[in-house]
């Protein structure tokens, strides 16, 4: 018996990345897999396949993260194709790094709109159902930017430390109606979103790491399957670092 078997989980930003290596992570586990992207179709269509090869429902929802609207229609979508969403993942994101004095308005917005407004959107959507059904996981994909900062990333640093603070915030509101809130700070992983810095940049980053190399993907993703199976029945409102020791 796979541990998520008939679950249903709901990851935005599944087209790519570390939204991908979770949303097969659950499927392995046997739960039904809705997943949203920004424009991605065919990467999209590629993951559907990949899930349906492991026996579960899935579905790919073209929708914008940071549309308010977008995202209830979304959520109204996955609950009539799926009945239900049993887990929440908000791992959708997108960084526009440079230093403050070059970062333009556009720059800010972007990025919160993106990654905090994004998991705003989704938590308000996500959370009625999961209240309706009285029971639930949120998973928040924050980052050690939000943790310690990084300079060059003002508007993504305060995105991700956001994303703590509507974390703690949802678990306390939420832990009476059996809904736990807890998010995941990765550090250097390999995805599109690190391919793009320097190698000068790269050098830099192993040096802040104990353990001398970036993560994986699925390194990410089992951490997040943790948090959203009954092993992490007492655990609330926590944020959990993934980064090879970068925070201790
Ligand atoms: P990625 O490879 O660039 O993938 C980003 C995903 O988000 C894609 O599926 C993309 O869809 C989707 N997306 C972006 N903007 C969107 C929008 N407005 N609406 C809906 N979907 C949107 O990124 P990643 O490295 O896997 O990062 C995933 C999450 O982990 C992000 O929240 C990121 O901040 C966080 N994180 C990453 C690292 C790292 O080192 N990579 C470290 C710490 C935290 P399309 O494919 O359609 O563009």
């Amino acid at each position: 018996m796979r541990i998520f078997q008939s679950k249903v989980a709901l990851i935005t930003g599944g087209s790519r990345g570390i939204g991908k290596a979770i949303a097969l992570a659950f499927a392995e586990q046997g739960a039904n897999v809705a997943f949203t992207y920004r424009s991605a179709g065919a990467a999209a269509e590629s993951v559907v396949k990949e899930i349906e090869a492991k026996g579960c429902k899935a579905a790919g929802y073209q929708s914008d993260a940071r549309s308010f609207d977008d995202t209830h229609k979304v959520v109204d979508a996955v609950i009539k194709d799926f009945g239900r969403i049993d887990i929440l993942v908000n791992n959708a994101g997108i960084t526009k790094d440079t230093l403050l004095m070059r970062m333009t308005e556009q720059d800010w917005d972007d990025v919160i709109d993106t990654n905090l407004k994004g998991a705003f959107n989704f938590c308000k959507a996500v959370s009625r159902q999961m209240i309706s059904q009285r029971e639930g996981k949120i998973v928040n994909i924050s980052s050690i930017a939000g943790v310690i900062g990084n300079p060059g990333q003002t508007n993504y640093s305060a995105s991700k430390a956001g994303m703590i603070g509507i974390t703690k915030t949802l678990a306390k509101e939420l832990a009476s109606r059996n809904i736990q809130v807890n998010a995941v700070a990765p550090g250097f992983v390999d995805t599109d979103m690190t391919e793009k810095l320097t190698a000068q940049q790269k050098e830099a980053l192993l040096n802040m790491i104990p353990m001398k190399r970036t993560a994986k993907p699925e390194e990410i993703a089992s951490v997040v399957l943790f948090l959203a199976s009954p092993a992490s029945s007492y655990m609330t409102g926590q944020v959990v670092c993934v980064d090879g020791g970068i925070v201790m």
